[in-house]
């Protein structure tokens, strides 16, 4: 049984500092601070300079704020947490470093 209303909340605060961010970035051209735990793949980025960065980081936020929503919705319809491939049940473990994770590690990995 996945613990849903956790990652509810977990998606909730997620989506915020999403918004948050994207305002930071329409508003001024300061450095952004990548929180590297949060956005994982990103850190791959760091050679990366300038605008075509923020350009991505941008694209990923929204990406990410679609699939924020997207978690949102399957856990108002009771069908979060399983794995869209084999429809099994995804590790509570991998659903909290990603909330928004709609594959199991096995799916995902093959
Ligand atoms: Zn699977």
């Amino acid at each position: 049984m996945v613990e849903t209303e956790r990652f509810k909340q977990q998606l909730l605060h997620l989506k915020v500092e999403l918004e948050e961010q994207q305002l930071d970035n329409e508003s001024a051209d300061k450095p952004i601070e990548l929180d590297q735990a949060r956005l994982g793949r990103l850190s791959r980025m760091d050679a990366l300079q300038g605008q075509q960065m923020l350009q991505e980081l941008a694209r990923r936020q929204r990406a990410k704020l679609l699939a924020i929503d997207a978690a949102l919705r399957r856990i108002e319809a009771g069908d979060y947490g399983d794995c869209f491939v084999c429809a099994e049940p995804i590790d509570p473990r991998r659903l909290t470093v990603d909330p928004t994770a709609t594959r199991c590690v096995s799916c995902v990995d093959g």
